[in-house]
């Protein structure tokens, strides 16, 4: 099996102050004690706070944004481009959210060109997906994030700069998170895509992690399953659970 780095983002959503974001930094992230080359270790704050965050978070720490935007920079107000998260000395945004997709309207189609357009500027992405309650419970969770799978692949230039962030809608903030089982369901079933739809390298390099409800109770049964590779946590990546959630990979 292939050496994956597992990988744990926190994405802090619209949270926040200054104040809080120092303390979560210096109370939280920067004294907990984790292996980095065993894990990579990345938070996305509110895109005022980035460059805030960055100059209190030790090195070994990532920032990301948490969207950016399908055009470059001129008059487009309220946008963040690619280009500009670059010029932070910033290398990762998320793309893809649920709450993108379904309060901002963001489609697979969206999604995937604002992936192209990130990875073309230089930056790694993470590039969130899953299915809704909806589907689940109508049993067509696989085709759901296939298709969603192919529209990514689309967009998709460089595999090593892509974490793939399978994140259940039902699970996200709801306190109700996927089983270990339906994540390792699902992981593999990813892999797998990538294996037959991709490259047998792709599917044994890229790293794909869980998002939905991850807490300090669930996060060391899921990490153990074979194909899942980190998480993508929100809720409990503002608090000091989190520190948990990461040593939980060690
Ligand atoms: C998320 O927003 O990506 C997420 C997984 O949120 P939560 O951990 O709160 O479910």
């Amino acid at each position: 099996m292939a050496h994956r780095q597992f990988f744990v983002g926190g994405n802090w959503k619209s949270n926040g102050t200054q104040a809080s974001v120092r303390e979560l930094i210096e109370q939280v992230l920067n004294p907990t004690q984790i292996d980095f080359a065993r894990v990579q270790v990345v938070v996305a704050p509110v895109s005022i706070h980035l460059q805030f965050a960055r100059s209190l978070l030790k090195p070994e720490i990532s920032v990301s944004a948490q969207n950016c935007s399908l055009t470059g920079p001129g008059a487009f107000t309220g946008e963040v481009a690619a280009e500009q998260i670059i010029d932070l000395g910033l290398s990762w945004t998320i793309l893809g959210h649920s709450e993108r997709r379904t309060l901002y309207g963001e489609t697979d189609d969206v999604v995937s060109k604002k992936v192209n357009r990130a990875l073309a500027h230089g930056l790694s992405v993470i590039a969130c997906f899953g299915e809704n309650l909806q589907e689940r419970e109508a049993n067509v969770t696989l085709d759901v994030v296939a298709r969603q799978l192919a529209a990514l692949k689309e967009g998709i230039t460089d595999w090593s700069k892509v974490v793939l962030a399978y994140e259940p809608v039902w699970a996200i903030g709801t306190g109700r998170n996927a089983t270990p089982e339906q994540a390792q369901e699902v992981h593999a079933m990813i892999r797998n895509w990538l294996g037959t739809n991709v490259s047998a390298e792709v599917a044994a390099h890229t790293r794909v992690i869980y998002g939905g409800s991850v807490t300090d109770q669930n996060a060391a049964q899921l990490i153990a399953q074979p194909d899942v590779d980190g998480f993508l946590v929100g809720g409990a990546s503002l608090k000091p659970a989190f520190k948990v959630i990461l040593e939980a990979t060690n």
